[in-house]
């Protein structure tokens, strides 16, 4: 436990919850702790990332540890890998059975961005991951389409959902990745209608983003069950 502080402090990191599993030491502990598998420390490798950024360090031991979470920290500090990664460790491989995390960004750009991640990510491993393009939302049939994991925006999304009854219940994963960019361009509503569509009891949700205004803490703590709070560096810097 004193240890765990200790290296909150050096990295900046603070939480709030109970029981918040301690942070990775570093990348090596996914496997010695998490059971990695090979491949995915290999493409960590391959990116040349040696260490876990601060916001790695905790988030991702909190959502392999079957905990919600909403994390805060600056531009540029890593989150994408702190979502990407435990979604793919806990998948385990490709299935066909549906679609099993959803990911949602503000913008096609960071849409597309994320999806190409996740694909660098997960090479050498058979997964479906597909980025909801205008074509995919309008007559893509995700009943005859294995899709493990879904990269969309709000609208997208929400397109989708009305026009080919698009179906989230069995969805374990679902991100809101940028929410205080979500919450500005005004995607309430369709963010809420997700969140609604994805009814698996056992979902685990997380929520990043570069701040925390009280709008999106207050969704956080509307949305999310025991949720540890993660926040590396200043709350709205
Ligand atoms: P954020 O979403 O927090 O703005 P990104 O996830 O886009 O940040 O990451 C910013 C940059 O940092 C990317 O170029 C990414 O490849 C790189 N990066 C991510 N994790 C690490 C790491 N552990 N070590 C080195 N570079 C990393
Ligand atoms: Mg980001």
């Amino acid at each position: 436990i004193e240890r765990d502080a200790l290296l909150r402090k050096k990295h900046g990191i603070h939480i709030s919850g109970h029981n918040v599993p301690s942070p990775l030491k570093d990348f090596s502990e996914l496997s010695s702790r998490y059971g990695c598998k090979s491949y995915l420390l290999r493409n960590l490798a391959e990116f040349g990332y040696k260490e876990p950024t601060p916001i790695q360090r905790q988030a991702i031991s909190v959502l392999l540890s079957g905990r919600e979470c909403f994390a805060c920290a600056p531009t540029g500090s890593g989150k994408t890998l702190a979502f990407l990664c435990p979604i793919l460790m806990k998948l385990k491989h490709g299935s066909k059975d549906g679609i099993r995390a959803v990911i949602i960004c503000p913008t096609r750009e960071l849409a597309a961005q994320t999806t190409r991640e996740c694909k660098k990510l997960a090479k050498g491993k058979k997964f479906y991951i597909k980025l909801m393009t205008k074509e995919l939302a309008r007559s893509g049939n995700f009943e005859k389409m294995p899709c493990d994991i879904l990269v969309s925006t709000p609208l997208r999304i929400r397109f989708s959902m009305r026009k080919k009854k698009l179906d989230l219940s069995r969805v374990e994963y679902l991100v809101l990745d940028e929410s205080d960019k979500l919450f500005e361009l005004g995607f309430m509503r369709q963010i809420d209608s997700v969140v609604k569509a994805c009814s698996n009891p056992s979902i685990i949700r997380s929520l990043f983003s570069a701040t925390l205004p009280d709008s999106v803490e207050e969704l956080a703590r509307t949305i999310m069950h025991d949720a540890v709070r993660i926040i590396v560096g200043r709350k709205n810097s």
